[in-house]
């Protein structure tokens, strides 16, 4: 039963990462990618979304030692910008108070966009038990390919928590019920500010695995804040 966490916009933020990615790309190409370039991605994960301006850059795909340069200079930028006493992250306690409850009864991933070694920087820095699986962007997978990754060969009910359209549109594909956080994600589900309570999480994660999606046309429970 994985109830897996977005993290970026869901449990916490780290204010300009997309200028810190194009940046680090700026330092490893010679060129930094432009904003309408980045506006041109069409994934949600970091995988994708480099994929793409690695298209754009050098006119072909991108390769997993690309990927890891990326991801090496990705990591050095965000250590550099959130180091002690420079930018700091915010963290929603409530949010990330309430999935380590949750985690206390049920197996709980991480399934993020972020490259691997970036999401395990964040998970860090938002003080994330280690404990909690943690699942980063993959070459050549989608956030729906991760999600099947991390229910793969579990029972379900399994359910997906995250802030954007395509976190729903990946659980939806994914075959997963989902709890939104914040305003971003429209829809008819349940919908959490970030300033929520552990509690009232921990409810409306319960309530909602025990809701059986009948597909993205079918009925779903009443959204609430
Ligand atoms: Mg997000």
């Amino acid at each position: 039963m994985p109830i897996c966490f977005d993290l970026d916009g869901t449990l916490g933020h780290f204010s300009s990462g997309f200028v810190l990615l194009r940046e680090a790309l700026g330092g490893l190409w010679g060129i930094t990618p432009t904003v309408e370039e980045l506006g041109r991605c069409g994934g949600s994960t970091d995988w994708e979304i480099v994929d793409t301006l690695h298209q754009l850059r050098f006119g072909r795909s991108l390769d997993e030692t690309d990927y890891a340069a990326y991801e090496a200079a990705c990591l050095a930028r965000f250590r550099e910008a959130f180091a002690p006493g420079a930018r700091e992250a915010t963290a929603f306690r409530g949010v990330l108070e309430g999935m380590h409850q949750l985690a206390a009864t049920h197996r709980v991933w991480l399934v993020s966009g972020n490259a691997p070694g970036l999401l395990a920087f964040k998970a860090k820095v938002l003080g994330i038990d280690p404990a909690i699986h943690r699942l980063g962007s993959l070459p050549r997978h989608d956030r729906a390919d991760l999600l099947r990754l991390a229910i793969r060969n579990c029972p379900g009910p399994h359910l997906y928590v995250g802030d954007r359209p395509h976190d729903l549109a990946a659980a939806q594909a994914a075959g997963m019920p989902f709890v939104g956080i914040g305003e971003g994600v429209p829809g008819n589900h349940p919908i959490l500010d970030p300033g929520v309570l552990a509690e009232h999480l921990v409810a409306a994660v319960e309530t909602a695995l025990g809701t059986v999606p009948s597909g993205p046309s079918g009925e779903r429970d009443e959204p609430f804040i």
